[in-house]
């Protein structure tokens, strides 16, 4: 294959998997600096968790837990994130309005990008108007950490009404299911870069918005003892889906 043919492939790079998160293994898997070698667009967690990553145009922030967003310095240890190279040229298209992350999903699902795709990856950006906007950030842990599922049940939500921002979304296929979570997750950053999280709900949203589809995957794992002594081949999708208010995706 030619070089050329292999590089178009724009890989998705993550760090650790996601039946490590859910059993509490909140330890560092790399840094920030080294994430954003991987991608320009991104989500994540950190050490300890302490809030929501999320990578827009080679920039992480962080949704802290007191409902403000920070540029994240590159020496932050990340425990949890998939990185991807974002094909800026990919076609602009409106998803609004929609009414709901169900909304936004049925959308992108609809895309050429991914019914011509529905075993790669896949991350979009939307940038728009959202209405009740509701995201959540998680406390940052000490070890011992707990399961994913309990670090959650204490989460902070916070609500705006009307805000201007980018959605940050990736889709895993179903069979990467716990390596990945299945189905789309989004986080946000507004306008500004002062607002942030993971996004659990909003009403009208007015988003224009492209896909990138991924058709490599590239994980890197933890390499500390906690990590290899780790059952991870449960089935642990329906805990985590619970833990980040997300239903059952339709994509498995
Ligand atoms: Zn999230």
């Amino acid at each position: 294959m030619p070089l050329e043919e292999e590089t178009t492939k724009r890989p998705v790079w993550q760090a650790s998997t996601l039946n490590a998160l859910a059993l509490g293994h909140f330890d560092a898997t790399c840094t920030a600096f080294e994430a954003l070698r991987h991608g320009d667009v991104g989500l994540g967690s950190f050490e300890g968790l302490g809030g929501e990553m999320v990578v827009l145009n080679g920039v992480a922030y962080n949704g802290a837990p007191d409902g403000t967003a920070r540029l994240v310095a590159q020496y932050e240890p990340v425990s949890f994130c998939m990185m991807a190279p974002f094909d800026h040229y990919a076609p602009v298209f409106l998803s609004g309005p929609v009414d709901s992350v169900d909304g936004l999903v049925a959308v992108l699902e609809q895309r050429r990008e991914v019914t011509k795709g529905r075993n790669a990856l896949h991350s979009c950006i939307a940038t728009g108007t959202v209405s009740h906007l509701r995201v959540r950030s998680v406390d940052r842990f000490s070890r011992p950490y707990p399961r994913l599922s309990d670090a959650t049940e204490g989460q902070h939500v916070f609500e705006r009404e009307r805000i201007d921002g980018t959605i940050v979304g990736f889709r895993v296929p179903g069979y990467l299911s716990g390596v990945g979570l299945p189905g789309w997750h989004f986080h946000f950053i507004d306008e500004h870069r002062r607002f942030g999280g993971h996004v659990i709900a909003f009403g009208q949203a007015s988003l224009a918005c492209q896909i990138t589809r991924h058709d490599a995957y590239e994980l890197s794992l933890p390499e500390d003892r906690s990590f290899s002594e780790l059952s991870l081949a449960s089935d642990l999708v329906e805990e985590t889906l619970r833990a980040e208010g997300m239903t059952p995706p339709r994509t498995r």
